[in-house]
C-alpha cells in the first residue's frame, strides 16, 4: 500500500483563484485593490527568497505590494518607527515582518507593534485571544492553509484524534486551536514528551512541526493516519540525507545546490500511512496561499468596501 500524496500546489492554486476574483470585484466597485507590506531586516537568502515569492503572489492576484528591505544593523527602534509609520498608512492593509529577525532586534516587541487590524501573519496577541476563543480575525497562514488542505481533500476532522508535534507560536499551537474548533480530540506533543512515537501511533491526523529532519519514523504512524509534514529542514551532509530519504533522494538536486530540503517525516511512512504531504510540494504553498487569503480579510474589515469581493 502507498499513501496518498497531498499536494500543495493544486489547492494553492484554488485560494489564488478565489482571492482574484473577490479582488477585481473590489477594482470593478472602485476601490482600491488590497495591498500588502513585507519588511525584510538583513540578507538571510532564505527570507529574500520568501518575501519576494510573497510580494510576487500579490501582484499575481491583483493586491498592492511593496518589500522594505532594511540592512542587518537596523535597531528595534529604527524598525518600530517603521511599522508605526505603516500602520498609521491607510495605503496599507497587511504588514508582515519576516522572522526570523536579527537576533539584536526584540522580536516580540516588533510584532506586538503591529495594528491588529493588518496583523496578516495573525502573531499579534489581541489576534491569538481571537483564535482561542474560536473568533478568529485572522488565523496563522501555515496551520490554516492545512485546514484548506485537509477540508479540500475531504478528510474528516470531527471525532478524529489529531496529534501534533511542535507547540511554537507559529505552528503548533494555532494548529491544535483549529483541529479543535473543529472538533477534533488534540494532543500536544514536544521535546519533552516521553515515548513519542507511542503517542503519535494513536493518531487519526499527525502534523509534525519540529524542525527534526527525519524525525517522524514508520514506527510513529498508525496505519491509515492522515500525515502533514510542516518541516522545512536543509539537509547538507550526504549521509543524513541518504538515511532519511532512502531512494526518494534527489542526488541530481544535491549536486546543483549543496543541500536538499527535508522533512519531518521520512518518505517511506507512505507505506504505513493513508495520506502524507511531501516535502517540499506539501504544505509549503499553503502558506503563501493563506498568507493573500488573510489580506483580503484585512483590506474587508479595515476599509468600508461594502461587500465587493
Ligand atoms: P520552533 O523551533 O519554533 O518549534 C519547534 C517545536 O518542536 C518546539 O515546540 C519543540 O518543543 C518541538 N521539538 C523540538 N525537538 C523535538 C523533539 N525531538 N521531539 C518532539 N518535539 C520537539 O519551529 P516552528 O517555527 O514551529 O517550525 C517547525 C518546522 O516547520 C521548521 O522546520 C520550520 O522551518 C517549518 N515551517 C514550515 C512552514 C511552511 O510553510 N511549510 C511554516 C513555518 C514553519
Amino acid at each position: 500500500m502507498s499513501a496518498n500524496l497531498l499536494l500543495g500546489k493544486p489547492v494553492q492554486g484554488a485560494l489564488l483563484e478565489e482571492v482574484t476574483a473577490a479582488t477585481r470585484a473590489i477594482t470593478d466597485a472602485g476601490h482600491r485593490p488590497p495591498h500588502l507590506t513585507a519588511v525584510l531586516v538583513g540578507g538571510d537568502p532564505a527570507s529574500a527568497i520568501y518575501v519576494r515569492t510573497k510580494t510576487t503572489k500579490c501582484r499575481e492576484v491583483g493586491f498592492g505590494s511593496e518589500g522594505i528591505i532594511l540592512p542587518e544593523e537596523t535597531t528595534t527602534e529604527e524598525l518600530l518607527a517603521i511599522v508605526r509609520r505603516l500602520n498609521g498608512d491607510d495605503k496599507v492593509d497587511g504588514i508582515l515582518v519576516q522572522l526570523p529577525l536579527p537576533k539584536h532586534c526584540d522580536t516580540k516587541t516588533v510584532l506586538d507593534a503591529v495594528d491588529p487590524a493588518k496583523d496578516v501573519d495573525c502573531f499579534h496577541p489581541h489576534n491569538t485571544g481571537l483564535l482561542v476563543q474560536g473568533r478568529p480575525r485572522f488565523a496563522p497562514a501555515t496551520p490554516a492553509g492545512i485546514i484548506e488542505l485537509l477540508e479540500r481533500s475531504d478528510i474528516e476532522i470531527s471525532g478524529k484524534h489529531a496529534v501534533i508535534i511542535g507547540r511554537s507560536d507559529i505552528v503548533g499551537k494555532p494548529m491544535a486551536m483549529l483541529l479543535l474548533h473543529r472538533h477534533a480530540t488534540v494532543t500536544i506533543c514536544h521535546s519533552r514528551t516521553p515515548d513519542l512515537a507511542a503517542v503519535c501511533r494513536g493518531a487519526d491526523i499527525l502534523v509534525a512541526a519540529v524542525g527534526v529532519p527525519g524525525l517522524v519514523t514508520r514506527d510513529f504512524v498508525g496505519p491509515g493516519a492522515v500525515v502533514i509534514d510542516v518541516g522545512i529542514n536543509r539537509v547538507a551532509d550526504r549521509a543524513q540525507a541518504a538515511e532519511i530519504l532512502g531512494d526518494a533522494a534527489d542526488w541530481a538536486r544535491f549536486e546543483e545546490r549543496g543541500y536538499l530540503v527535508v522533512g519531518d517525516v521520512r518518505p517511506d511512512v507512505a507505506e504505513v500511512a493513508a495520506a502524507v504531504t511531501p516535502v517540499p510540494g506539501g504544505v509549503g504553498p499553503l502558506t503563501i496561499g493563506m498568507l493573500l487569503v488573510n489580506t483580503l480579510a484585512a483590506a474587508r474589515g479595515r476599509r468600508d468596501i461594502g461587500n465587493a469581493g
